[in-house]
């Protein structure tokens, strides 16, 4: 029967995408995704039709992917590490379930930008933590600075996706002056920028300074709890095996 796939491809180091999702694209007819993506997964997809797009054209690629199937086709769509995290696979289930089509959906995980800045600054993500979006594209941004004061006040770890736009440059700023009101301006902040891909930068700066560092729509900001602390080239969230034992 055919199917349609969402296949999380990881941060764009081809080494990353899992050999499920490999396997996923190799058995699907057509494969779509943004232009950029795609090329990411060429050397592993040979003669396959292939449709390539802008990144604002997901709902419009979703519908089209979800007639392919419905005529017999089984079709992946590509989405940027993890499909199910602000990825594709959501407007895609949202649509078969506006719909009730009668599709067999597969969601392929991928490794989210979370988890790629995570490793590269070290152990941010070691205790509680939550991610926000900053785009205010789907959501209304009363609602995001409600997350950001809820977060900060629950001293989690905070992982702030699409943390700038060309357009949108004042809600990180915000974000910024949110979580000063509750942890201290030297705070570790990670910014990873095109994390395992060209052009990869790294930095760990503090919630007083981050804002100097360039950021854009390839950059995700980690905001450390009360306890985060640099370590050289780490920022290192403890999980306090210290109160227990002896290290
Ligand atoms: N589905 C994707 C997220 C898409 S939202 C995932 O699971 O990773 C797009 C945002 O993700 C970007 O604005 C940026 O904040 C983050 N992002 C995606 N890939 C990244 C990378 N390689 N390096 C740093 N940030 C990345």
């Amino acid at each position: 029967m055919s199917k349609l796939c969402v296949v999380g491809t990881g941060p764009g180091n081809y080494d990353l995408i899992t050999p499920e999702a490999i396997k996923v694209l190799e058995n699907s007819d057509i494969i779509m995704g943004y232009e950029k993506y795609i090329k990411l997964i060429r050397p592993a997809i040979k003669n396959k039709s292939l449709e390539a797009g802008p990144v604002t054209e997901e709902l419009e690629r979703a519908k089209k992917a979800i007639e392919y199937v419905l005529s017999g086709k089984t079709v992946s769509i590509i989405s940027s590490g993890d499909s199910g995290i602000y990825g594709m696979a959501g407007i895609v289930i949202e649509l078969v379930a506006a719909h009730n089509y009668d599709i067999d959906i597969e969601i392929i995980p991928g490794i989210t930008a979370l988890n790629s800045a995570g490793s590269l600054l070290g152990v941010p993500f070691m205790n509680d933590f939550c991610s926000i979006s900053l785009s205010d594209r789907l959501t209304e941004e009363r609602d995001i600075i409600k997350r950001i004061r809820a977060a900060a006040e629950g001293d989690f770890v905070t992982a702030l996706y699409n943390p700038v736009s060309s357009k949108r440059t004042e809600l990180i700023k915000k974000a910024r002056e949110i979580m000063l009101e509750y942890r201290n301006m030297n705070t570790p902040v990670g910014i990873v920028r095109n994390a395992y891909r060209d052009g990869q930068e790294v930095h760990i700066s503090t919630l007083d300074k981050f804002l100097d560092i360039k950021m854009d729509m390839v950059t995700i900001v980690i905001i450390g709890n009360s306890m985060t602390y640099r370590y050289g080239k780490y920022m290192i969230t403890p999980r306090n095996y210290g109160n227990k034992y002896e290290l």
